[in-house]
């Protein structure tokens, strides 16, 4: 059965009280980042291609911001809500410190289903949400990246909106948005970053664990940007696909799936049923194919008790959000089963959206390489950071995580203080 899909603003909250407990967080600092500084709801009309108007809710949700400016992706999904976009805030402010950029935590999201609709009205919505956020955003105070749903198209949609708004300084706005088409001030390697990310925190693993990913076999659940990309990284490394979920079904083949072809035949039809014939939709089928490692890569709350029992793999590598919930991994870890967990896992995107805005204030245009070799960098060291945290104090990678993220804003608090 699939978990209340409600409850991840209280997983996260509840795990940001205990390990602030476990580090002895001051009461006041404990009382900032318990909630978010800025929680921002807009209604706006769009017309239709059928030139009817429909009325869209859409969230902006400002956890924290005592690293730097508010940063966190966009979602488009039916199922957007308030307390999603605020979990999903505080996982970013999270998910900066340990990575240690010069960022805080932000989320945003549209409340509709993105199929539904033609690329001229997904158009519409953008460039209207992007005025009802009016100068709730900017390239020094907050800024959207893509998420579930959204692309670059959505956010070069947004960066036009924002830069015609904004008269004669509008040469400055361009990182009012990362994850944007390379040609309008994106960066190389962005498109690729999460999942390649998830990619390198897996290699970090298999070298601690003495083990060759070369003929390891995997599965993914979501074949989006991540899902997609994070199959094509283990593919490169000699990683054999055997099994893949999204939407529309369920995909299992122990011969191995060539995730190219897999990603051309998504990018034409939007979905993997149908591939070579052999899509199923039985979602245990997923789950109970045993492989060596794991990648959630779709929506959260996807490995509660059920699935955590059937599944029999070393490794969950998280590149999805909260995609495992505490009951679940309880179990997994009671088997034995690693997890890098979200914050960690998934940080790739971040910390080249944070490339992107470098580049950008700084009017310069980094190579691919420089822009992997750097986010290798960044994700090994806060791999190995948090690993010998979770060694030296007996403690899974997800609490060894949050601690160091909190510890690190911690030290900030205290150093500044809070004004007046
Ligand atoms: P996407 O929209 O590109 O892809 C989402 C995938 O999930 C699709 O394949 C879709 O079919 C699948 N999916 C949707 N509902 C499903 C269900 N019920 N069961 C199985 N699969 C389902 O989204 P994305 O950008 O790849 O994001 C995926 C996850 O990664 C999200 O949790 C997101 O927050 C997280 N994430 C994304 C980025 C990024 O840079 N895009 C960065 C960090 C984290």
């Amino acid at each position: 059965m699939l978990a209340d899909n409600t409850l991840l603003y209280k997983f996260v909250v509840d795990k940001f009280e205990e390990i602030a407990d476990a580090i002895g967080m001051d009461d006041s600092i404990r009382t900032i980042l318990s909630q978010p500084k800025n929680e921002l709801i807009v209604n706006f009309p769009v017309k239709l291609v059928s030139g009817k108007y429909k009325m869209f809710k859409g969230y902006r949700i400002q956890h924290n911001n005592i690293m730097g400016p508010y940063k966190g992706g966009i979602r488009y999904h039916q199922d957007v809500r308030l307390d999603e976009i605020k979990a999903l805030a505080m996982l970013m402010t999270i998910k900066c410190a340990l990575i240690n950029i010069p960022l805080g935590g932000a989320k945003g999201g549209v409340k509709f289903n993105p199929s539904d609709y033609t690329p001229e009205e997904l158009n519409r919505i953008t460039r209207r949400f992007t005025v009802a956020l009016g100068n709730n955003i900017s390239p020094s105070h907050d800024i959207p990246a893509p998420d579930m749903g959204t692309n670059a198209q959505t956010m070069v949609a947004m960066m036009d909106t924002y830069m015609n708004l904004s008269g004669f300084d509008r040469h400055n706005t361009i990182g009012v948005v990362t994850g944007k088409p390379v040609e309008c001030g994106g960066t190389l390697g962005r498109e690729s970053s999460t999942g390649f990310g998830v990619v390198i925190c897996i290699e970090e693993w298999a070298k601690y664990n003495r083990v060759d990913i070369k003929n390891m076999t995997f599965s993914v659940q979501g074949f989006g940007n991540v899902g997609s990309w994070a199959a094509i990284g283990l593919h490169n490394l000699g990683g054999k696909l055997v099994a893949v979920s999204d939407h529309s079904g369920v995909l299992i083949d122990r011969d191995g799936i060539d995730p190219h072809d897999l990603k051309e035949y998504v990018n034409e039809n939007r979905r993997i049923e149908g591939y070579r014939g052999n899509t199923s939709t039985a979602r245990d089928d997923f789950f109970a194919e045993k492989v060596d490692i794991m990648i959630p890569a779709a929506l959260e709350n996807q490995i509660d008790k059920d699935e955590a029992m059937i599944m029999d793999c070393k490794l969950v590598a998280e590149g999805a959000n909260g995609p495992t919930t505490p009951a679940g991994e309880k179990i997994l870890l009671d088997k034995n089963v690693d997890i890098i967990p979200d914050v960690l896992a998934n940080a790739g995107g971040v910390t080249v959206s944070y490339f992107e805005w470098v580049q950008n204030r700084k009017s310069e245009i980094w190579d691919e390489h420089e822009v992997h070799i750097k986010l290798q960098q960044k994700l090994t060291k806060a791999f190995a950071r948090a690993l010998e945290y979770s060694q030296y104090e007996k403690v899974d990678m997800r609490t060894a995580c949050y601690a160091l993220a909190l510890e690190r804003i911690q030290s900030i608090y205290r150093q500044r203080g809070i004004f007046p």
